[in-house]
This record gives C-alpha cells, sequence and structure tokens, in this order.
C-alpha cells in the first residue's frame, strides 16, 4: 500500500504514478525502477498540482509536470502495445476484435476513428483506451507499415502491465478534460 503526496488517499502501489526527484524536478518513474526515494501520486491532476505545491514551489508548474508525465506514459505504452503485438496478445482488424466473445483487455481506439465504428468495437469488460494515439503511432507501434484504427490487447502477459499504465494515462487525461 502506498499513499498519494497529493490527496493522502492509500491504494496498491500500481495505482499510482511515481515520481523521483531529479535536477530539481519530480520526474515520472513510470516503470517504478529508478533507485531513490519516491513520491507516489494519483493519476489525476489536482494530486499533480498539490504535489508540486507542496515539494516543488516555484521550481515547475503543475502544467509542465502534467504535459511530461502525459508524455512519459504514452512513449511507455505505445512500448508495451509493440512488445504486447509481439508476444502474440494482440487482434488487430475491426472484424477480428469484433468476433472476440467477451474477453478482459483492452481496447485502443485511435483519434481519427469514425464515433459510429467505436461504438461498434466496445464491450463493457474493456479498458477503453480512447481518443489518446493517432492511427499512425498505433501502427508503427506495431510495426506496420499503415495506420493502424483499432487494437485489442488481451490481458495476458504484457497485455496487464499495458492495461495498468492505460488506466493510469486515461485517468490523467481524462482529470484535466
Ligand atoms: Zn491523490
Amino acid at each position: 500500500m502506498r499513499t498519494c503526496v497529493g490527496c493522502k488517499v492509500k491504494d496498491e502501489t500500481d495505482k499510482f504514478i511515481r515520481y523521483v526527484e531529479f535536477e530539481g524536478k519530480p520526474l515520472p518513474d513510470i516503470a517504478r525502477k529508478l533507485p531513490g526515494r519516491g513520491f507516489n501520486i494519483c493519476p489525476n491532476f489536482n494530486c499533480i498540482k498539490n504535489f508540486v505545491k507542496k515539494r516543488f514551489k516555484n521550481k515547475v508548474s503543475p502544467e509542465e509536470v502534467y504535459e511530461y508525465t502525459v508524455k512519459a506514459l504514452k512513449d511507455y505504452f505505445l512500448h508495451l502495445l509493440s512488445l504486447s503485438h509481439k508476444t502474440g496478445v494482440t487482434v488487430i482488424g475491426q472484424d477480428n476484435i469484433k468476433r472476440l466473445g467477451e474477453r478482459e483487455g483492452t481496447l485502443i481506439l485511435a483519434l481519427d476513428l469514425s464515433e459510429k465504428t467505436k461504438k461498434r468495437l466496445m464491450k463493457s469488460s474493456y479498458l477503453i483506451v480512447d481518443n489518446v494515439f493517432t492511427s499512425l503511432e498505433i501502427g508503427n507501434a506495431l510495426r506496420k507499415d499503415r495506420t493502424i484504427g483499432a487494437v485489442f490487447v488481451e490481458r495476458a502477459g504484457i497485455g496487464r502491465k499495458l492495461r495498468e499504465i492505460g488506466e493510469k494515462l486515461q485517468k490523467l487525461i481524462n482529470s484535466r478534460r
């Protein structure tokens, strides 16, 4: 169990974003591997704001921390998506995704996919990562030389980690919308 520095809520370690201090600024440690004292923060802009005010006042703005945290989460997510694809836990193609039964996993929908198509692919058992990546970014992560509008990742193997990061990324982005 860990406690958020921003709001004092207690939860499982993997629900928080870990930061370490680096050159006077909070550096997001998305993979939770950097040495040194860590700060745990909810994936929420208000918690980032409180955290920065308490620990890094006048050194960095909460908006800047938010921006580079989203960037770090996105990069790590795409890295995990690439690994997931290599280990065979991804499903590509709208028809293939539609044919899946009730399964646990993450559905990634590109920014440029139509709302109608998105609705057809969604299921309640999925974590949905929507409006975060372009179809070009998804295509590149899967090493396809084409754009990909939708990909499903099973909640197995590396797909578990991907879901954990996807959840934090979506929560953090939604907290500013
Ligand atoms: Zn919090």
